[in-house]
Formats: structure tokens, C-alpha cells, sequence
């Protein structure tokens, strides 16, 4: 609830570039938005991934590059400057079929909302060894996104390591052939479950050899990846690849549990937006923004982009249904909603 013990207007949940986007838009345009940022875990904080990485080369304004905490912090103070408030608290649950909706933080009594952004973003699975993760969040050489941190100069002309079987780990290896003197895939099994073609693509680079039936056991390197400790998957054997840098390409797990069967997700976990360019879900007034509706692009500058068109459209949907006057937006037919998805699907 916000103060008064009203309903909020807007509750955005997630605090990477799409979270924060979303919300300078609405705090400008007097939404009054909340953020539920999300708590510090094992494998995600507030912030969202771009905490994990030092140099983010590829972000429009920045041509000396920027360091991805300091990307979040003026993000965070941006939307602070014009009004938003935020708390430091996971989403544990929703009810989406009451209205105005109901989110349940994990510890802060239920808030009620009148719009909901969903921008909860996608994160990198990583193997889960402590060096790997000490070195990822360091900046020591070990990261999930070749397009990201491929071209970075620590990484030109040296043997790049994929770990990987699937189609983005066919990618990442062939992306980083532009710049490594050697790219090794690193694979668990005696074949790729990648698709025949990416994998016969990947097969036939003359830069790329395969390490088959192989795990990482360790990552090496103090302040930079320096190499891993591998292990044959049959004979258990463990012997030393020397490597400059180390690309964890396992997937990516949406965060969208706790929307389990209360909004349309796809089979594997990602909102759906079932209208072209737009951010509406199958709830009229939850929209989605960032990697929990994307799972192609996955870059900071896409999720921002999303972000403001979620807050956009969220604020046109309330204009449109009254809400903001309103406890209970007055939901359309088709007919008489002039083409608005949200409303179409109500
Ligand atoms: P995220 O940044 O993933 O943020 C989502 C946040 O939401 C989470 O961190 C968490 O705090 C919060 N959250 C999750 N669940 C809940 C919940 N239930 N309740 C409340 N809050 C919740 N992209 C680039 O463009 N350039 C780069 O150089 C670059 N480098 C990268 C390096 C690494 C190592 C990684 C992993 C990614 C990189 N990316 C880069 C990709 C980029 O980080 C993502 O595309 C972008 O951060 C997605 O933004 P987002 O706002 O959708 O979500």
C-alpha cells in the first residue's frame, strides 16, 4: 500500500537497466512508481546481471566505457531524482486475478497495485564453482556473454574457453573466433545438443576444437582466469588447460516463479507479449519489460528500451481505463478500445 494505505499506482518489480528505464518514465510523467528491487542472493542482486561486469563497452553515451555498478547506481538515482521510491525485497508472490492486484514481498505486508511491470530479467546459469563465480563478478575473465565481453582487449589474441553443448554455446564460440587466437569448447557429453546446423557450423571453424566428454573441475587464476582445471566425464582424469578468458554459455533461467499460473509464460519460464512491439501480457495491466521477455536479444540497451515502452503503455492503459481515478479500471470490449491489446485481451 502506498502511504495514505491507498493502492499503488505502479509497482515496478526488478531493478536492472529495463526496471530503472521504466521508471524514470513514470516517475516523470507523476505515476508516483514503486520499485521492489529484489534481495541480494546466491546468484542474483539488485541491479540486476550488469552488477556482475566491470567494463560495458557497448551502452550509448559512454565511449570511454563504464563500469556496470556505476551503470546501475546513476540508473537507480535517475529514477530516485524524479520521485521513485524503492524497497529492497523479493516478489514471493502474486495474485493477478484480484484487481487492484495483489504482490506478496517475502517479508513487508501484501501491497495492492493498480499497473505492474514485470521486469524480473533472466540470469546466466553459471557451473557453480566459487572461483568461477569470484572471478565473474570480479571481472577476472570469466563471464556469460561473448557479445557483451568478447571484444574487451583482455581478451584478444588469447584461447577462449566455452563451456557449452547448445545452439548460444555454437554462438558464443563463433562470435569469439573474431578476436581469440583459439576458442576450446568445453563439452560434458560426445555430442552437441546444439542444432545440426549451428553445431556443423561451429564444427567446420578452423579456430574452434572441441574438448568432448570434459567438465570444468576448477577455474584458475587469482585476478584473472589464467586456466581451468578439467576432468574427463568417463575416467574421471584431471589435467590443466592454460586459457586468457572463460565463457559460461549453459543458458539462461528466467525469474519468473513466482508468476507461476497467474499470467502466460512461455515453456521455458519467459513472459509472453502476445502483441508485436508492445509490452502487454496476457493480464491487461501487468506488462513485461527486459530478458523475462526476451530471450534473443539480451542486452542492456534492448531490456532499457522495453522498459520504456512498458511504462509508456502502462501509463496509456491507466489514461485509457481511468485508473488512475479509479479502484477499478473500466475494462472495454474490443469494440471500444480503439485497438488497445491490453484491453482486447480483458
Ligand atoms: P536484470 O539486469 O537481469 O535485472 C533483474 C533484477 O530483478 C534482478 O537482478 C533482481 O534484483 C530483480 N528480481 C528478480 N526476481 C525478482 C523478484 N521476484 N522480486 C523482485 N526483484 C526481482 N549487456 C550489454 O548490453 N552490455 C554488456 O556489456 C553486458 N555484459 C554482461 C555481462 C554479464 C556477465 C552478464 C551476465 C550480462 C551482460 N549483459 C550485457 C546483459 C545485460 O546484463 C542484460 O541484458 C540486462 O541486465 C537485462 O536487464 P533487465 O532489466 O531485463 O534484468
Amino acid at each position: 500500500m502506498s502511504q495514505d494505505g491507498q493502492a499503488e499506482t505502479l509497482v515496478i518489480i526488478g531493478s536492472g537497466p529495463a526496471a530503472w528505464t521504466a521508471a524514470v518514465y513514470a516517475s516523470r510523467a507523476n505515476l508516483d512508481p514503486l520499485v521492489i528491487e529484489g534481495e541480494p542472493s546466491r546468484d542474483m542482486i539488485p541491479g540486476g546481471q550488469l552488477m556482475y561486469t566491470t567494463d560495458i563497452e557497448n551502452f550509448p553515451g559512454f565511449p570511454e566505457g563504464v563500469d556496470g555498478q556505476d551503470l546501475m547506481a546513476r540508473m537507480k538515482a535517475q529514477a530516485e531524482k524524479f520521485g521513485t521510491r524503492t524497497m529492497m525485497e523479493n516478489v514471493a508472490s502474486v495474485d493477478f486475478a484480484v484487481y487492484p492486484f495483489v504482490l506478496r514481498p517475502s517479508y513487508s505486508p501484501e501491497i495492492r497495485a493498480k499497473a505492474v511491470i514485470v521486469a524480473t530479467g533472466a540470469r546466466a546459469n553459471w557451473m557453480g564453482l566459487e572461483n568461477e563465480i569470484r572471478l565473474a563478478q570480479s571481472g577476472g575473465g570469466v563471464s556469460a556473454c561473448a557479445v557483451c565481453d568478447g571484444a574487451l582487449p583482455a581478451f584478444r589474441d588469447k584461447r577462449l574457453a566455452v563451456v557449452g553443448g547448445g545452439d548460444s554455446a555454437m554462438e558464443e564460440a563463433n562470435y569469439l573466433t573474431k578476436f581469440a587466437s583459439e576458442v576450446v569448447i568445453i563439452h560434458r557429453r560426445d555430442g552437441f545438443r546444439a542444432s545440426k546446423i549451428m553445431a556443423e557450423r561451429t564444427l567446420a571453424n578452423p579456430k574452434i576444437r572441441v574438448e568432448w566428454n570434459t567438465k570444468v573441475a576448477d577455474v584458475l587464476g587469482d585476478e584473472f582466469v589464467t586456466a581451468l582445471l578439467l576432468e574427463d566425464t568417463n575416467t574421471g582424469e584431471r589435467r590443466e588447460m592454460e586459457v586468457g578468458g572463460l565463457f559460461v554459455a549453459i543458458g539462461h533461467t528466467p525469474n519468473t516463479g513466482f508468476l507461476k499460473g497467474q499470467v502466460e509464460l512461455t515453456p521455458h519460464g519467459y513472459l509472453v507479449a502476445p502483441y508485436a512491439w508492445r509490452t502487454a501480457t496476457s493480464v491487461p495491466g501487468v506488462f513485461a519489460a527486459g530478458d523475462v521477455m526476451d530471450d534473443y536479444y539480451r542486452q542492456a540497451i534492448t531490456a532499457a528500451g522495453t522498459g520504456c515502452m512498458a511504462a509508456l503503455e502502462a501509463e496509456r492503459w491507466m489514461a485509457h481505463h481511468g485508473v488512475t481515478e479509479a479502484e477499478s479500471p473500466v475494462l472495454e470490449t474490443a469494440e471500444s478500445s480503439i485497438g488497445h491489446p491490453a484491453a482486447q485481451m480483458a
